[in-house]
């Protein structure tokens, strides 16, 4: 068992105001692994006035100086990388082999593309032609308050806390109290790069206490938020009263449209990609829609995927997937599953009830549902797991409109070899991200969302901006 009670304040490990032992739960076992302590009022204040001290001498260091503080991160994060995944791997039970290629990666991954847009981030620039002394310059915009979840620990945790430390702002980290021990590690990573006291603290806790508590606090300039559509909106109204700048990165329900012209691997990618980190990603394509000319091949070759599919211990190596984070999940999993079945969605893999051979931990069936319609609770709500909601379509508008018809919109998906089509619904998909033919959004592409999906742009220049307030100056001399 992890001891970890202790929080990152002010440059110091330090006991919590008051003990409040909260269990880290291992969801391949279902028994707790650590134990943390959950903060208290005391502890949300002592660390903003941590990060309200420092503030004035690190917003005034040279970005290069800041710059360097993060490279020295990365070095760190490197070193001791793969301590990173073995604890992502056991506190929210990502596969040991996913853990370090994609759940570990995705922290270097981020912490890269950030020092390169960092290096080329024009601090202050001219307004433009025609306008002598009009400069723009982009400052830090103060104390932050950065609240994550526990689906992606380190994507979320480094997407927020490189680039304030870039952008010359201090904080406070909330990670998930489901998930606290990659932020801990990262955390010392920090003290090790010899961070000055007070920029980045981590307090643990939960949504109610010290998560409401950064979001009331009136010396916390923004939040920066990942988590749920629900405690989005709560945040939101919660700081409505200081006036705070409010980041969100809320949920998804991604569509993939499917042509009959897509290249032969399409549908096999997109199921995967649905299951990859046991469906609990909020940009997944959880919503195949497939022309009807090609939809009896791809339901065959999507059954035949997650027949493939394998789940067990993510202690062991291998491509399977591991166990859903917590008990809650797992039954609102299931209650989905069921109510699919109920509405007359038709179930060409998975079901309820756990894979054969697992009788503890938290694993659920890869599931796949066909003939599903658009008002269907399965086609509407996220899933959060290893569920595919698939349905034909006749034509392209309609494909369009059903994607569209969703109060979310994080990711869409397009397969098709048209090249003219692309184009054309690369633009008409509603969302903040659309990826045609599997391809990648390139290195410093911003991540983020419209509608209740948030509106967050996090990753490369434009999450560096996010923790900048833009000054407008005149009278400028050169
Ligand atoms: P969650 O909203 O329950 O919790 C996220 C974080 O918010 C946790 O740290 C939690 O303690 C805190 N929190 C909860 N209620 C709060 C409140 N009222 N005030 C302040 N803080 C509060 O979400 P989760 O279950 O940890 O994560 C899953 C959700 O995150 C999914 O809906 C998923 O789609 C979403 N997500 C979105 C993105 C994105 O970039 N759009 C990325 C990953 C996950």
């Amino acid at each position: 068992m992890i001891e970890k009670r202790d929080f990152y304040i002010n440059g110091r490990w330090t006991a919590p105001a008051a003990a409040r032992d909260y269990a880290v739960i291992d969801p391949s076992t279902e028994e707790p692994c650590a134990v943390i302590s959950l903060g208290d009022r005391a502890d949300t204040e002592a660390a903003v006035a941590a990060a309200k001290a420092a503030l004035p001498a690190w917003r005034a260091t040279a970005p290069e100086e800041r710059l360097a503080y993060v490279e020295k991160i990365l070095e760190i994060y490197k070193a001791r990388y793969e301590e990173m995944a073995e604890a992502m791997s056991l506190e929210m039970g990502a596969p040991i082999d996913f853990a370090r290629s994609e759940q570990a990666g995705a922290g270097t991954w981020h912490i890269e593309n950030f020092i390169r847009a960092a290096k080329e981030f024009e601090w202050v620039h001219p307004l433009g032609d025609g306008t002598p002394g009009a400069m723009i310059a982009y400052e830090a915009i103060g104390v932050v308050g950065l609240i994550t979840p526990w689906n992606w620990p380190m994507n979320q945790v480094t997407l927020k806390v490189i680039p304030a430390l870039i952008a010359g702002c201090t904080m406070v980290l909330k990670p998930s109290e489901e998930a606290p021990l990659s932020s801990l590690l990262f955390a010392e990573f920090i003290d090790q790069a010899g961070v000055p006291a007070g920029v980045f603290n981590l307090v643990n806790g939960d949504g109610v206490g010290v998560g409401s508590q950064l979001s009331t606090h009136p010396d916390i300039q923004m939040i920066s938020f990942t988590g749920s559509t629900r405690a989005g909106k709560a945040i939101s109204i919660a700081a409505a009263e200081t006036l705070k700048r409010v980041v969100l990165e809320l949920g998804g329900k991604g569509a993939n449209l499917v042509f009959a012209d897509c290249d032969e691997k399409a549908v096999k990618r997109g199921v995967r990609h649905m299951f990859e980190n046991t469906g609990q990603s909020c940009n997944a394509p959880s919503r195949m829609l497939v022309e009807r000319s090609y939809y009896e091949k791809a339901l065959e070759i999507a059954a035949q995927t997650a027949a493939e599919t394998q789940t067990g211990n993510p202690r062991e190596p291998g491509r399977h997937l591991g166990p859903v984070i917590n008990k809650s999940q797992f039954e609102k999993i299931q209650g989905l599953i069921e109510s699919g079945i109920k509405e007359g969605a038709r179930l060409i893999a998975g079901g309820l009830g756990r894979p054969e051979g697992l009788n503890k931990g938290y694993y659920v069936r890869p599931t796949i549902f066909a003939d599903c319609t658009p008002d269907m609770t399965i086609m509407r709500e996220e899933i959060f797991g290893p569920v595919l909601s698939i349905m034909p379509f006749d034509t392209e508008e309609e494909a369009v409109a059903i994607a569209n018809d969703t109060p979310y919109g994080l990711t869409n998906y397009l397969q098709t070899q048209d090249p003219v089509r692309t184009n054309r619904l690369l633009r008409a998909l509603d969302a903040g991200m659309v990826v045609a033919n599997g391809k990648s959004r390139g290195a410093g592409a911003p991540f983020g969302g419209v509608k209740a999906s948030g509106r967050a742009r996090e990753g490369g220049r434009w999450g560096i901006e996010e923790f900048c307030d833009v000054k407008s100056i005149g009278g400028w001399v050169e």
